[in-house]
Order: C-alpha cells, then structure tokens, then sequence
C-alpha cells in the first residue's frame, strides 16, 4: 500500500473507532512507525540500566522512566525508597487523568531482572543493543519489553487525545523476581492510589505463537499459588557401622515415597474449562471431543491419561507436588540427628492450604515428620471473564487476526497479580506481543534474551487500541 494511501487510512481508523460525540479537532493521528522506533530506542535505553535482583538498583529505572513521563507531562512519583531494602530500590507511579467516568486501568510491571551470565550470551546483556531487528538484553522480554510498551501505549493515549473515561494508571515495581516486596510494599502503603482501579495487566498472559503461526491469544485470570513445605524428621546421631531404629533418614524416605505415590485430585476451574473448550478447535474426532467436555473425559480411562500425559495440562488440573530437596548425612558413617526435604506444592487457586497439609500429613501417618512452610501462599486469584476489559482484549485481538480466539491458560508459575488482586481489583496476564514460543523459552531467565522490533510496534499499538476500547463508547453526557 502506498504510504500516503496508508497513512490516511490510519488516520481514518483512529477516527472510525472513537465514539461519536467525542469527534474533534483536538485529536491527533499517530504515526506508528516512528513512534515504533521511538520505542525501540526507549526499551533499549532502560536495558542499559542494570537492575539484576539481587540487589534490584530500581530507583535509577524509576528515575529514568520518570523524565520521560515529565517530559510527557504526566505527573509521576517516586516511591517506598525509605522503605524498600536494601537501599536504591524504588517503586513508581503515574496517573493519566480521564474524565473519571469510568474506573481506572491500571498497567504494572516489575524493573528488576534476574542475573544474566556473560558467558552464554552472544551479546553484553546490558548493552541496550539494537540489531538485526531486534532490542536485545536481559529483561527484553521478562519484562521490560511489556513495561515500556505500557509507558509508550499511554503516551500514545496522551499525544493523540483520544478521549479517556477512565484514567491510565502506570506503576512500576521492585524486587519481582526474588521477594515481590516492591508490589507488597505498594499495595500497603498505597492503597489510596489503587482505590478507584478496576482492571490492572501485568506479566502472565501468554499468546501460542509457533513457527510463525498463531494459535490463541492467552489471557491470564488465575495462577496456581507456591506453598513449599519443609518436613524435618529428628533420631539419634551414631555410627554408620551400628544400624538403629532411631535413624531419621530412613523414616523421612518412607514418608517421601509416600507422597511421591499420592495422587491429587483432579479439580476444574471455570477459567480451565474455557480454556480446554476453546483449544478444542485446533483438534479433531476423539481428541476434540475430549477437550470440548473435560469433566466428562476425565472419567474415561482413555481420555484421562491422554489429558494428564501433557505436563501442563496435568497441572492446571490439580494441586501439584514435587519432591525437590533432600538432607541426611554430609558423612557416610554417620547417622544423622536430622533429615530433611524440601517439596515444592503448587496449589489451584481455590484450594484450601490448611486442608492439603492436613491430607498429607494423613496421607504420611507418622507424627515424627514434621512439616513446616517455606513460604506463606498468595491469596488465591481468579479474575471474571465477562468484563468490558476482557471484551475490549477480545475486539483488539480479532481486529488483528480475526481467527485467532482469545483464551485463558493458567500460569503454572507466580506473578505479583494476586498482591493486587486482593484489593478487588480484576487482574488480567496480558503479554502484548506475539514472541515465537522458542524465543521466549531461551530467553525469559535465560540466554539471549531479545524482543522483535516488529513485537515493539505490535504491542503498542494493540495494547493502545484494548486501553481505546475499554473506554466504553458511553462519555460524559
Ligand atoms: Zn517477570
């Protein structure tokens, strides 16, 4: 298409979508090519800054992403740095004022990222290079790509605006990737400034997209929940050369082999249940059929362990347990005074903590084997689907490819959403961006991390057009 032709068009299409009344003279047609490539440089320039956890180093991300949101004239605050350890952490926020219609969106992201070791990569992780058509460096992806996507798609709402009925909302968090305490800290701190959000996206979601194809677009609505538990059994220390009752070790490993063998039960949630019904499309006869009516399948023998075979699907189905940890001796002569293990269980989101650790205790039937938390578990999350946030994903993602569907697969790992879903707030995984599965699996904490300069572009536009939709066409009377 000739460029004036296209550019026309763009300018058309921005029009063509606002609501009726708000046509006007104020409102600016965006050119998303330069604004691409005024994002690319911007991503570029934030992986320069090293913000490794530990020890995170945030408040320089903060300070740079504050001069651009001054020069924008979006008010912007730095926050918690007294608060957040050790010192140069930071979290910040930033309003962009609607007319207050509407509650407020709110797009998070975390500044950290995890350690980058020099010797895998083919490039310096931290150099903000910009080549072969691709920002490279440690956090590309996971996930100061998304957080700079955020930043440009409100400075596209801003620069051309378009009218707003609810306020866009940008924060930016410490310490993701080790103690999530920048998320904890805000919401404690803050609540007043999150008091009017209806949605917020974060990290979570997660787009199919193999071999230049794209299956679904995933929107995140529930995470299982991390709940480690380290069990400890106390004997008699000896010598290795006189066996005795009193050895920890071998009553720690019957009481191990008995977890090993236990079986969770199987449990669907709604967000599941979508999630099987719309990947059923992409399968024929008896496997479509199985996917369209998971319940059902589950109680065929067949069907059941077909299901169960795809890791992933085995673990949204159920509560999850892996023995990953273990202690005895450090000598081989010497019986212990304790043994221990570490089991990583990763609940579903409506499970009870309190009554899995009372079935395992059950399921272990030996006092003398103690269990204790590693860590306290998130509160539960599971957000609804029939929101005017989730449509608007909906309408942005068919106008970019109207046979792809828009599902909800479960993220087996944890984010910060359910810190702010505990305030009411529905919390979405949104990943603007189509990343070739390979990409993102060599990349998200691991080597050569990258994001397409074509993704930069992609994601701002899509995520700014979802934020225009989820305006609603309803403005001030
Ligand atoms: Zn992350």
């Amino acid at each position: 298409m000739p460029r004036l032709v296209r550019s026309v068009r763009r300018w058309l299409l921005v029009f063509a979508a606002a609501p009726l009344t708000s046509l006007g003279a104020q409102q600016q047609p965006i050119d998303w090519d330069k604004l691409r490539d005024e994002t690319v440089q911007i991503l570029a320039d934030y992986l320069k800054i090293n913000t490794t956890n530990p020890t995170g180093n945030e408040l320089q991300t903060a300070l740079y992403l504050k001069r651009i949101l001054d020069r924008e004239g979006i008010e912007a605050q730095i926050l918690d740095t007294a608060e957040l350890k050790p010192a140069g952490r930071a979290n910040l926020y930033a309003r962009l004022k609607g007319n207050g219609t509407k509650k407020a969106i709110a797009l998070v992201h975390h500044m950290d990222v995890v350690p980058a070791d020099t010797r895998y990569w083919a490039v310096d992780p931290f150099a903000g290079l910009v080549k072969d058509g691709y920002v490279w460096g440690r956090g590309a992806l996971d996930m100061k790509g998304e957080g700079i996507i955020h930043l440009m798609a409100m400075i596209a709402l801003k620069r051309s605006g378009v009218p707003l009925n609810r306020d866009i909302v940008f924060i930016a968090n410490s310490d993701e990737e080790l103690g999530s305490t920048g998320a904890i800290v805000f919401v404690q701190r803050h609540p007043d400034l999150l008091a009017d959000v209806e949605y917020l996206i974060t990290e979570g979601g997660d787009n199919k997209f193999e071999n230049g194809k794209l299956a679904y677009y995933g929107v995140g609505i529930a995470e299982k929940r991390t709940f480690w538990q380290h069990l400890t059994v106390h004997g008699t220390p000896s010598h290795g050369s006189r066996p005795t009752k009193q050895n920890p070790v071998p009553r720690l490993v019957a009481a191990l082999d008995k977890i090993g063998r236990y079986e969770t039960p199987l449990h669907i949630t709604p967000g599941v249940d979508k999630y099987f019904r719309d990947i059923a499309r992409g399968y024929t006869g008896k496997q479509k059929q199985w996917l369209s009516n998971v319940k059902v399948a589950l109680t065929d023998p067949a069907a059941r362990q077909w299901i169960l075979n795809d890791l992933y699907w085995n673990a949204i189905l159920r509560n999850t347990i892996s023995l990953t940890g273990l202690h005895g001796s450090n000598k081989t002569n010497v019986i212990p005074a304790e043994a221990s293990a570490d089991i990583d269980i990763r609940l579903l989101p409506d499970a009870d903590p309190k009554q899995l650790l009372a079935t395992l205790q059950g399921v272990v039937g030996d006092t003398a084997v103690q269990f204790a938390p590693l860590l306290a578990p998130k509160p539960p999350l599971e957000s609804p689907i029939e929101t005017e946030f989730f449509h608007a994903i909906e309408k942005a993602a068919h106008d970019r490819d109207p046979n792809a569907y828009v599902t909800t697969p479960m993220l087996t790992g944890a984010t910060d959403r359910p810190t702010y879903r505990q305030l009411g707030i529905v919390t979405y995984g949104f990943d603007p961006f189509k990343v070739e599965s390979a990409d993102a699996q060599r990349g998200v904490h691991g080597n050569d991390e990258r994001l397409s300069a074509e993704n930069v572009g992609f994601g701002v536009h899509y995520l700014y057009d979802v934020l225009r939709y989820a305006q609603g066409t309803r403005v001030t009377p």
